[in-house]
């Protein structure tokens, strides 16, 4: 049976015996909603740990006025289930007020340079968020490992720089990102489109591949985001944000004879934003 950890004390009663015979914990931290992507996140620490929380926090730091804090799915029996199923042990579901003593938090960790840039710039604040949030969860967990998705690229990369610069002692764990047959990436947003805008989805994926494609044949930086964007501009209800091809670490901007690159997308269809990613070799 699955564990509902709904507050801080019912955490600390359920993690202590485990804190004091140092057995590894895995942590998936989650905004819940959870879909075949979140699941291989579970599975991945469930393989790998002796027992694993799975966090389902829509955090309120990391959405910025006018985004879609309000309008994000809440599922909590199904994730549940999902989780349980899964085979995770606790699910923490604190409350903000729990979160955020002060609101908002007086201290708070900056993510640096990388949290400034793509995602960063288009929704100022939010890598902060994430940031905090998830110093947080490795302060309450002290997890031995924690589970991330390659989907949120930038992300990812921000909460290895976070572990590494801050000292946490928690391995930071990619998973691959996981996608419907069509190719769009599982996103707990998808459930926001429209039937017109589901079927147009699939454009990030094409944009993308069609990017790794003319990288594999040498083409300039500047052609692989070309052609990217002529794909996703091709789709009259995408609008494109941004898609790039960067250095896959720093995420910074690349030499054209750069061998690996990270392809970057971001798209809106209606008030629905959408990102995606893949990696690409010239
Ligand atoms: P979220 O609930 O959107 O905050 O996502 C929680 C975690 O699941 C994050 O580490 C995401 O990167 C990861 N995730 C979301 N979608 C996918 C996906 N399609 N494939 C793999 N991981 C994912």
């Amino acid at each position: 049976m699955i564990q509902v950890l709904d507050s801080l004390a019912r955490l600390e009663d359920e993690l202590a015996p485990w804190r004091s015979t140092a057995r590894r914990v895995g942590l998936v931290p989650t905004m819940g909603a959870l879909h075949s992507g979140h699941l291989s996140l579970i599975e991945r620490a469930v393989a790998d740990c002796e027992a694993v929380a799975v966090s389902i926090f829509v955090n309120p730091t990391q959405f910025g006025p006018g985004e879609d804090f309000e309008r994000y799915p809440r599922h909590l029996e199904l994730d549940l289930a999902m989780i349980e199923k899964a085979g995770a042990t606790w699910c923490f579901v604190p409350s903000a007020e729990e979160m955020y003593p002060t609101s908002p938090p007086e201290v708070t960790v900056d993510p640096g340079a990388l949290g400034e840039i793509l995602e960063g710039s288009a929704r100022p604040g939010h890598f902060r968020g994430v940031a905090t949030v998830v110093a947080k969860l490795f302060a309450l967990f002290a997890p031995a490992a924690a589970y991330f998705g390659e989907k949120d690229y930038q992300q990812l990369a921000i909460v290895r720089r976070l572990a590494r610069d801050l000292s946490l002692r928690v391995e930071v764990v990619g998973c691959p990102t996981v996608r419907q047959p069509d190719g769009l990436a599982e996103s707990s947003r998808n459930r926001r489109l429209s039937p017109a805008e589901r079927r147009a989805a699939p454009v990030l994926y094409e944009a993308l591949s069609a990017g790794a494609a003319a990288a594999a044949t040498k083409k300039s930086t500047a052609e692989i985001e070309a052609v990217m964007a002529g794909v996703i501009g091709g789709e009259p209800l995408a609008q494109l944000d941004y898609a790039v091809a960067r250095d896959p670490a720093s995420l910074g901007l690349v030499a054209d004879d750069a061998p690996e690159l990270r392809l970057l997308l971001a798209v809106s269809f209606g008030d629905v934003r959408l990102i995606d990613n893949l990696l690409a070799s010239r």
